[in-house]
């Protein structure tokens, strides 16, 4: 098997001297690595780029939200996903803040994901979404479930009068940070927990018909 060397270079243009087969390499928005330096990459900032228009109405704040706390959550989620797989390479995708239609009445809503796929089949997909017609609330999706919706405190607060003070403010945003992570971690659980038992399943019918 061909091996392809890792695309990390340093800020000092020292280049990463590993080759990874195609079993064993992380691909990372297109970027040939190693699994360290996927790590090291995929926890850096994102461009501005993930903001990609069509235009939403002027004054809702859906796409600002969702990309917003994307950036916020960024690094974190490629570290969940990254956690997932196991001993192989895989590919890791990130989809910028798109509209999308959502549930039976095809409410518009704006949504940022990240993907991961390997050569052992797994395959998941995170993603935060909000709804134009409810710009305060983040709904936070691992596959096609929704696994949590949370309300940014700095939008219920700016509803009541009481203003906060800087302290409390970071305090409440780290919480909200935690809390969308931590309905990811549950929502990666879950899924890998179907996974293992569609394949118990499968590994039961074929030695049924064997
Ligand atoms: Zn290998
Ligand atoms: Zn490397």
């Amino acid at each position: 098997m061909t091996a392809i060397a890792c695309e990390y270079a340093d800020r000092r243009a020292r280049q990463c001297r590993t080759a990874w087969c195609p079993q064993h390499r992380v691909i990372v928005e297109g970027h040939l690595y190693c699994r360290r330096h996927a790590g090291v990459v995929s926890a850096l900032p994102v461009a501005d780029s993930t903001l990609v228009t069509p235009l939403p109405d002027l004054d809702n704040r859906a796409p600002s939200l969702v990309a917003w706390v994307a950036r916020q959550l960024d690094g974190d989620v490629w570290r969940l996903l990254l956690h997932e797989l196991d001993t192989e390479g895989g590919e890791l995708i990130a989809d910028p803040v798109v509209l999308v239609f959502t549930g039976v009445d095809r409410l518009r809503a704006w949504e940022r994901a990240w993907k991961l796929v390997t050569h052992t089949g797994v395959s998941r997909r995170v993603s935060l979404m909000v709804e134009e017609a409810h710009d305060d609330e983040l709904a936070v999706k691992v596959g096609a479930n929704v696994v949590g919706r949370l309300s940014p405190p700095w939008i219920t607060e700016r509803r009541g009068s009481e203003p906060v003070d800087p302290d409390t403010d970071r305090r409440e945003r780290e919480a909200f940070n935690q809390r969308v992570l931590d309905a990811v971690e549950r929502g990666l659980l879950r899924e890998r927990e179907l996974q293992l038992a569609s394949r118990l399943r499968m590994g039961d019918s074929a030695e049924g018909a064997a």
